[in-house]
């Protein structure tokens, strides 16, 4: 029998081999897989006659096949299946790559349903590797109706997906609907069971809307519940104080080789302030990229140090550690500190005696107990959770368990008044406020045609001195779409393009120390251009890198392009970023709109905005993809819901604040590691 902690090597179709394709999508058992949302949903609600279709549209057909046939492409040495499908007012070509047994599984005179982007071949229009299904009565999943979309891998196809679904969904009456009955009725919110119905199989957009509307709700309510318990935990603690060394910081702050901008005075005064307390401080410091939030976390880091205890600041990536303990390093140099990096490969020996510690999670990761823990700093916090934060209670091993003073840093732009709602258990500080003489980025949407230009411009910026970025979207050869793989375009700009410069690559799949290597010889300006993945996202900071070249600009997100884009711009030089949209998408309006705003606006809050509007109700993620892992389907825009749950939290607690009249929400926060009673503090 299943169930919903079933793995999914259970289910039909499930091998070893797509198990751990399911895997790398973060799906283990049927449970993840009932949680597992569509991104999107192509709207095949209604059949077309081939007659009507039209280029760039996206749409659904019903035919029949009256030639089918494969042939070699000697060029790309890949097997092309052309068909021939026609209705009763016109005949359209199908073309798919790579699937020879299409031959097998389509015959002539076969009904089937095609439903996909209308393009066009050899000036005439055509499907180009379209969803495809036989017709036989009533049974089409893939290509008739609202026809979900999941955020794959490659080698496991939309259609899998759907099929894995197909067999779970009925499991869905097994999971515990925590939301109390109260505020479901008082708000009109479906069922739980019932949202994880309509989001999978939807009838309409009605059914859309209202089951993304309770799963959001779901989102908001626990992530605003878990940091209300985490506040109320905090208020109870005691922290170790650390008194302000007014002199030091001054001396250091008239060492640096500029001055702090206002808001980073503002900020760290703030931070400062708290760490004088004896209850924790609980602080979240939002700057946009580029702000100088190192610089005021340096600031405090100085202060806990010269009070001789200890420091942790933890980071999402191996790279952005070494780069954090690298200047650390530099600039308090003179202070002769023990600076140590943890990252997967890398552990210092000791944690005792050391006085400042920089790290990825796998601080958190290994269990990792200090002696005089007193203040931790999460850099990009957008990529760790309340969890973390919640874990980091008792990250002392010390006798009278003092807990760490806590920071978080982000560029993720959320106005205050939201912030403080969303996330209640934090102070916040913001520089809102560039440092002095940067110039605003100049970026450009470039054609094909100018191409080019575009390089002749980055070499001419290069022998000036300057250094570049060229980000792509995949790291292998994907056949059809002309998407950049990293490691085709590295190939083609160091031997092609800029064979006199020395070209640089970089992706996830490197191994840490050799990513360190090319990072530092790229820092130190032995490495003119890198190519890399958006594995550059977070926090790397090489001021002389001005120029920024983003191929298939299209597939990221306002948000994710806004953080590339802050990569550069980092100095008072002039900084120049360039889009270069995937070229099946060079004419799509839409895509054309979206990439624009990022030519007219720097603010990365104002284009999480636009981006937001421009996808529209088609697209079910919220900001996910720029990084909050507890919004899937929410957005930070969501600010009915957003005020709805606080306000029905408010009033939970109150009545009840042991949560002890509602034991499903307190099993769901037992299983998230969130404790309401009171016996562990
Ligand atoms: P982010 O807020 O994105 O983390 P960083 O802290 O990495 O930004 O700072 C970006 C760059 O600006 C760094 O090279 C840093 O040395 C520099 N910087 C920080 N503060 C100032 C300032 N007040 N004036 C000039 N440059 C600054
Ligand atoms: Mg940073």
């Amino acid at each position: 029998m299943l169930s919903l902690n079933s793995p999914l090597e259970e289910l039909n179709r499930v091998g070893k081999t797509n198990a751990k394709l399911l895997k790398k999508l973060g799906l283990g058992n049927i449970q993840d897989l009932l949680f597992y949302f569509p991104y999107r949903y192509d709207d095949f609600t209604k059949n077309s006659l081939i007659a009507d279709l039209e280029k760039g549209q996206n749409a659904n057909i019903i035919g029949t096949v009256e030639l089918i046939q494969n042939r070699k492409s000697f060029k790309r040495r890949i097997y092309v299946t052309e068909a021939l499908v026609a209705d009763e007012s016109e005949t359209i070509k199908i073309i798919w790559f790579n699937q020879a047994f299409l031959t097998k599984t389509l015959k002539v005179g076969d009904k089937i349903s095609i439903a996909g982007l209308v393009s066009e071949n050899n000036g005439q229009l055509a499907f180009i590797s379209p969803q495809y299904e036989k017709v036989y009565d009533n049974n089409l999943v893939n290509t008739s109706g609202l026809i979900p979309n999941y955020h794959s891998t490659e080698n496991l196809t939309q259609k899998q997906i759907r099929y894995l679904i197909k067999q779970v969904i009925s499991l869905r009456t097994s999971v515990e609907d925590w939301l109390p009955y109260k505020i479901k009725d008082k708000l009109n919110l479906l069922d739980l069971s019932e949202a994880l119905y309509k989001i999978h199989f939807p009838k309409s957009d009605e059914d859309v809307l209202s089951a993304k509307h309770r799963l959001a709700y779901n989102e908001i309510f626990l992530l605003c519940l878990k940091a209300q318990i985490v506040k109320e935990k905090l208020k109870k603690r005691q922290a170790q104080k650390i008194i302000f060394q007014k002199e030091k910081t001054k001396e250091f702050v008239d060492s640096l080789p500029f001055k702090l901008s206002d808001a980073q005075k503002k900020s760290a005064w703030e931070i400062l302030k708290d760490l004088e307390k004896t209850t924790p401080m609980n602080r979240l410091l939002e700057g946009d990229v580029g702000s100088g939030k190192t610089l005021v976390a340096i600031m405090a880091i100085l202060n806990t140090a010269l009070n001789k205890e200890q420091s942790a600041l933890m980071v999402p990536t191996g790279i952005l550690a070494t780069q954090h303990f690298n200047s650390l390093t530099r600039i308090l140099a003179p202070y002769n500190f023990k600076i140590a990096l943890m990252t997967g490969t890398k552990k210092p020996a000791d944690y005792k005696d050391l006085d400042i510690i920089i790290g990825t999670h796998a601080l958190i990761a290994d269990k990792v107990k200090f002696d005089k823990l007193a203040l931790v700093i999460v850099d990009e916090q957008h990529r760790f959770g309340v969890e973390q934060r919640q874990r980091l209670l008792n990250f002392n091993d010390n006798a009278n368990k003092l807990t760490p003073h806590f920071l978080s840093m982000t560029a993720t732009p959320i106005p205050r008044s939201l912030a403080l709602t969303l996330y209640g258990d934090l102070d916040l500080s913001i520089i809102d406020e560039m440092p002095i003489g940067r110039k605003k980025i100049i970026t450009r949407l470039v054609k094909e045609d100018n191409r080019n230009l575009a390089y002749e411009f980055i070499r001419k910026e290069i022998k000036n001195g300057r250094q570049a970025y060229v980000i792509c979207p995949m790291i292998d050869e994907s056949d059809r779409l002309g998407v950049k793989s990293v490691k085709a375009e590295h190939l083609k700009l160091n031997e092609e393009i800029f064979p006199e410069l020395s070209v640089g690559l970089l992706h996830g799949k490197m191994k840490a120390k050799e990513k360190e290597i090319v990072m530092q010889e790229f820092l130190a300006g032995k490495i003119s251009v890198i190519v890399a993945t958006s594995l550059i996202e977070v926090g790397i900071d090489v001021p002389n890198a001005t120029i920024m070249i983003i191929e298939g600009a299209d597939r990221f997100g306002l948000a994710q392009l806004h953080q590339f884009r802050g990569r550069i711009g980092r100095s008072d030089l002039q900084s120049y970023c360039f889009l270069f949209p995937s070229r099946e998408e060079i004419s799509n309006p839409k895509t054309l709109e979206r990439l624009d705003a990022l030519t007219k606006y720097n603010d990365g809050f104002e284009l999480a905005k636009i981006d937001l509007k421009l996808r529209g109700e088609g697209e079910l993620y919220g900001l996910s993809q720029s990084g909050w892992p507890e919004l899937q389907i929410a957005s930070i825009f969501d600010y009915e819901i957003i005020k709805e749950a606080k306000n029905e939290i408010e009033i939970l607690l109150s009545e009840n604040p042991g949560l002890n009249n509602y034991p499903l929400l307190k099993n769901k926060l037992t299983e998230l590691g969130y404790q309401t009673h009171s016996h562990l503090e």
